[in-house]
């Protein structure tokens, strides 16, 4: 239990990442009593009570079957719940294997995943491409395959949404909560990385379950060849999370963090990061700058950008 921790703080403590902090290990760790962490892409965090268990992220499509196999070997009873913390294919993708492992768990996810998927269904061949220029490097880890002369692996490679993810049975709109044997956990919607996130906020363990709010890299938070992400909405999100003074946040990529302090340090610094970028465009967007100057002009501190978990990718 105590390894993620003490290495995440240890790392934010010294300010230097000196090891690997996303790590796709497919193994599981325990974060506290009956609450675990199987670190991949993305991590799928796990609650287990007395009625069944609650997974928070499926992770991706080809890491689904190895991350169930870890909760299962944890977890005597079922995966009943299954959360997304949002829509992407490599947060849902695993979804299938939990459906194969399980029988269909109950889904409860944001209201715009199920149009997420509809677009993904529309804009395929598209979500293929782009993903494939962003992610070329890691696809495998992204839950999808290279192109390769054998059929089936083709096939895969060719659909973005795995046809067999499951949608949203209980669909969220601002706020959501879920009581299963004693455990609270109350869902919360902010936009941020994208239009259908949800955190999680277990009142009774002071624990946030952050999604992609909190991905040890800079935000993700605009990509040309992509949807509009929020990177103001996705500051004050990050303030809200603090503002419940959580001892412990575990993200759905990275390391978990604990420590009230610690923790309050790391929310506020990305937000007030976040905030300056737009501050220093919309400024400038003001001024009558053109774009490339926007582009070539504003830039974030070195120091800012050496954080262990701010490192551009
Ligand atoms: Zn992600």
């Amino acid at each position: 239990m105590a390894d993620l921790i003490e290495l995440s703080s240890r790392i934010i403590d010294d300010g230097v990442a000196d090891e690997p902090v996303n790590r796709v290990t497919e193994e599981l760790s325990e974060l506290g009593d009956d609450l675990a962490i199987v670190e991949s892409f993305s991590h799928s965090v796990v609650l287990r009570t007395d009625e069944g268990a609650v997974a928070f992220d499926a992770s991706g499509k080809k890491s689904g079957i190895a991350v169930t196999e870890a909760i299962a070997g944890w977890s005597k009873l079922p995966v009943t719940h299954l959360v997304y913390t949002h829509g992407h294919i490599d947060h849902v993708g695993g979804s299938g294997a939990f459906a194969e492992r399980w029988g269909a768990p109950t889904v409860v996810g944001h209201e715009n995943v199920a149009p997420r998927f509809d677009r993904y269904e529309y804009t395929n061949d598209w979500n293929v491409d782009i993903n494939r220029r962003q992610f070329g490097g890691i696809r495998q880890d992204f839950g999808m395959m290279a192109p390769s002369t054998d059929s089936a692996t083709s096939a895969m490679w060719r659909h973005f949404l795995p046809s067999n993810a499951l949608r949203p049975d209980v669909e969220v709109g601002d706020h959501h909560t879920l009581v299963l044997g004693g455990e609270t956990i109350e869902l919360h919607h902010a936009r941020g990385e994208t239009d259908d996130h949800l955190w999680a906020w277990l009142p009774a363990r002071r624990a946030i379950m952050a999604g992609d709010f909190l991905i040890w890299n800079f935000p993700n938070a605009g990509n040309p060849q992509k949807v509009q992400r929020f990177p103001i909405e996705w500051a004050a999100a990050m303030r809200a999370m603090a503002a419940m003074d959580p001892e412990l946040i575990v993200p759905a990529h990275g390391l978990p963090i604990a420590g009230v302090d610690r923790i309050r340090t790391v929310l506020h610094t990305i937000a007030d990061t976040l905030d300056t970028l737009v501050a220093q465009v919309v400024e400038m967007m003001n001024g009558g700058a053109k774009l490339d100057e926007i582009v070539h002009t504003v830039r974030v501190p070195d120091a800012t950008l050496a954080l262990p978990y701010l490192r551009p990718l």
